[in-house]
């Protein structure tokens, strides 16, 4: 069923309306009437008999037709009874405002699974519980106690939070910022923030998507559908609190690494999901994307009335990598001919502290023309002959004739305020420094490339996995939910990795005369279900050189092993090849989040990388290009590129190497965590190998 009755509804009843000021029951009720709604209002509360001039009913059956929306504002333990009787009426929507559900224990829970019983079976969706309500500016609709009715606008916002949503209106009503929607979602038991992203998705008059969120309920589905609509408008998010997944210790390096919420971070970049810092961040973003036009490239020029403040969102363009625009030569020409001598003609442009509205008119005009120039951002400081009103009017005249995105920063506070007003009524955004201004741009910049990024195409390599099902279903029936580095192996193997040759010892001799067979040097490990991290306990030895070296090393490792972990079951060692290359040591990792699946890891590895944590995340299944990307983002990237004359490493082994423990966690959900640590790479053309490996299962 479409959302659009509730932001549309042609009639309302308020059950538990009160007369009572200070109530919800009444604050909701004022609210409706002085925002002007036109449709019908049916206050419904047994015990009155007019509230603010409108007739009450005792009941829903009275009022004798079918509200389009109904607010419950009645204790909780009576909620159910009253959502019994909107469905024998056959309301379809309905706002629950109460509290005292889900959030404040077993009890609540209950009676909150109770209400989702009976909504499901009488086809109602709602809105809630513990909610504030909900807004729609253009159909004047202010069924909510969060404030006033905003103007309508472009920007759909919905929030997990209901003290921040009164906050935002607030804000919002104070700075003149338009809304198609407001939805305050509260436990989200029925309607959640997939339904709403869906709904404001397909609303014409929402530009943008903005939402303040503290999980996701079905991460999958949520990455999969904000995908489809980052597509055609942007989505702004905050989001705080982080993964259950995170805050549980975990045995892998890669789990231990993806605490906080890398999780979200990666769903958030697939989807195209712009992440918000801050309400000021998020409104700076979101009111350039609902009022500009996106920009068609990164060419950015600066106009100003003084110099300080030009340079200033020069270097913050520098910083944040976009390209200060060149003017051409017929631009300056033109620019030359009418400003003072004294102004700048090259971007910054400075049309000088005097300048009056009409010099600050031509030289817009005249730079907005430019080929080269694909955005703009007009600075303002008050001076002595400045007109901050009549340079707005000017702006907003001229920003809508050229088709690319002005966006102003008008320094000071009584002086521009006039000229701030134009502008928000005029559809420029004002921001209250050039950094952020230009940090807006940049990140319109970054939705444009992402809306432009190819199509994603998942490499599928050709594995043989009946070997893995085999290991996996043998270790499940037996209970064994960790698999040691050998069998690891074999999985890997199965799915195209090179590992060194090598073979299990129980005794010194026979651990020396495998040695022989492998050749020297040779590397010995101890092998133990109960030993995760091997070099932690003395249980690696490399470059051994000799039987007697591999003899010593054995003893050493069954004397001194037990010792330190009493508790661990020894089965013998691991004596294998010793991989000789001048390689470079990465990770190769899997966590498998609960809301978001497999989320793949890669960083600098060897023992150091809990230490270094310079590693990168994203969710599988990998393209190849996510692949680049993920190596890419960490900092050791230059160091495997290759720096000062060294030779780089192999990347599109690396980048194979992720590509293909996606495809495995993908084809095993059993997979819970595995890490490939190190994999040693060297330089291209030679065969990378993954020296180590790890991977524990879960019972699916
Ligand atoms: P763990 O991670 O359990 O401590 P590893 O098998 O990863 O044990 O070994 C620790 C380190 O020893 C590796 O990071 C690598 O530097 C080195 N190493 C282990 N096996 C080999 C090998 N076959 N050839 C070369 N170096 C190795
Ligand atoms: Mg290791």
């Amino acid at each position: 069923m479409s959302l659009q009755t509730f932001f549309n509804p042609k009639s309302v009843a308020i059950i538990g309306a009160s007369r009572q000021k200070g109530k919800v029951g009444y604050e909701i009720l004022i609210n409706l009437i002085a925002g002007g709604y036109a449709g019908k209002i049916y206050p419904v509360n047994p015990k009155a008999d007019e509230i603010e001039g409108l007739k009450v009913y005792p009941d829903l059956p009275s009022i004798g037709e079918t509200p389009d929306l109904v607010v419950i504002i009645v204790p909780a333990q009576f909620v159910p009874g009253m959502l019994e009787e909107c469905a024998k009426v056959h309301v379809k929507s309905v706002i629950i405002i109460t509290a005292g559900f889900k959030e404040v224990g077993p009890e609540g829970k209950k009676l909150e699974e109770e209400i989702v019983r009976i909504a499901k079976r009488s086809g109602i969706r709602f809105v809630g519980p513990n909610c504030l309500g909900l807004i729609s500016p253009s159909h004047k609709l202010n069924a909510c106690f969060g404030g006033d009715l905003p103007v309508p606008g472009g920007i759909a916002y919905i929030s997990q939070s209901g003290a921040l949503l009164a906050a935002i209106l607030d804000t919002a009503n104070a700075n003149g910022i338009g809304f198609s929607s407001l939805v305050s979602i509260g436990n989200k038991a029925d309607v959640d923030e997939l339904d709403l992203v869906e709904a404001f998705g397909s609303q014409r008059e929402t530009k943008v998507i903005a939402g303040y969120l503290e999980n996701i309920k079905d991460g999958n589905a949520f990455v999969r559908e904000a995908e489809q609509i980052s597509q055609k408008k942007p989505i702004l998010l905050m989001k705080s609190g982080s993964t259950a997944a995170g805050a549980k210790a975990a045995s892998s390096h890669t789990g231990s690494l993806a605490g906080g919420d890398v999780a979200y971070e990666s769903a958030f970049k697939r989807a195209g999901v712009i992440r918000c810092e801050s309400i000021k961040q998020q409104f700076d973003f979101a009111q350039a994307f609902s009022n500009q036009p996106l920009p068609k490239g990164q060419n950015v020029v600066v106009i100003t009335n003084a110099g300080g403040p030009g340079i200033m969102a020069a270097d913050a363009i520098e910083q944040r990598g976009l390209t200060f625009a060149k003017l051409t030569e017929e631009t300056k020409k033109k620019l030359a001919e009418k400003l003072p001598a004294a102004a700048n003609v090259h971007n910054p442009v400075d049309v000088l502290g005097d300048a009056l509205a009409d010099r600050y008119e031509f030289a817009f005009d005249v730079v907005l023309d430019d080929p080269n120039v694909d955005a703009a951002v007009v600075l303002l400081t008050p001076q002595a002959m400045t007109q901050s009103k009549e340079t707005a009017e000017a702006l907003v005249k001229i920003a809508k004739k050229k088709g690319k995105p002005v966006l102003a920063c008008f320094l000071g506070a009584a002086k521009v305020e006039p000229g701030i007003q134009v502008l928000r009524k005029g559809g420029i955004p004002q921001y209250d420094s050039p950094e952020s201004a230009v940090e807006t741009l940049n990140v319109m910049c970054e939705y444009v490339r992402w809306k432009a990024r190819p199509k994603r195409v998942v490499r599928l390599f050709s594995v043989n996995r009946r070997k893995v099902e085999s290991i996996v279903e043998r270790h499940l029936r037996q209970g064994l939910l960790d698999i040691g580095e050998a069998e690891a192996k074999d999985i890997i193997e199965a799915y195209g990795f090179a590992t060194p040759r090598g073979s299990i010892a129980t005794t010194a001799e026979q651990a020396a005369s495998i040695a022989q067979q492998l050749g020297y040097p040779v590397v010995l490990k101890i092998w133990s279900p109960d030993i995760l991290h091997k070099s932690d306990v003395g249980g690696v030895k490399v470059g051994l050189k000799s039987d007697q070296e591999v003899k010593d090393a054995f003893d050493l490792m069954m004397y001194r092993i037990p010792k330190k972990k009493p508790e661990a079951k020894i089965l013998g060692v691991l004596v294998q090849e010793m991989v000789r290359t001048s390689g470079k040591e990465v990770i190769l990792g899997m966590h498998r989040d609960p809301q978001f699946g497999p989320l793949m890891m890669f960083g600098m590895g060897g023992i150091l990388v809990e230490v270094l944590k310079d590693v990168s995340f994203y969710l599988a299944p990998l393209t190849g290009e996510e692949a680049k990307q993920m190596l890419m983002t960490t900092k050791t990237y230059q160091i495997l590129k290759g720096v000062r004359g060294q030779e780089g490493v192999d990347i599109e082994a690396i980048a194979e190497g992720l590509q293909r423990v996606s495809q495995l966690v993908t084809e095993f959900p059993e997979i819970k965590e595995m890490d490939i640590n190190p994999y040693v790479v060297g330089a291209p053309g030679t065969t990378s190998i993954a020296v180590d490996a790890r991977i524990s299962l879960e019972k699916k």
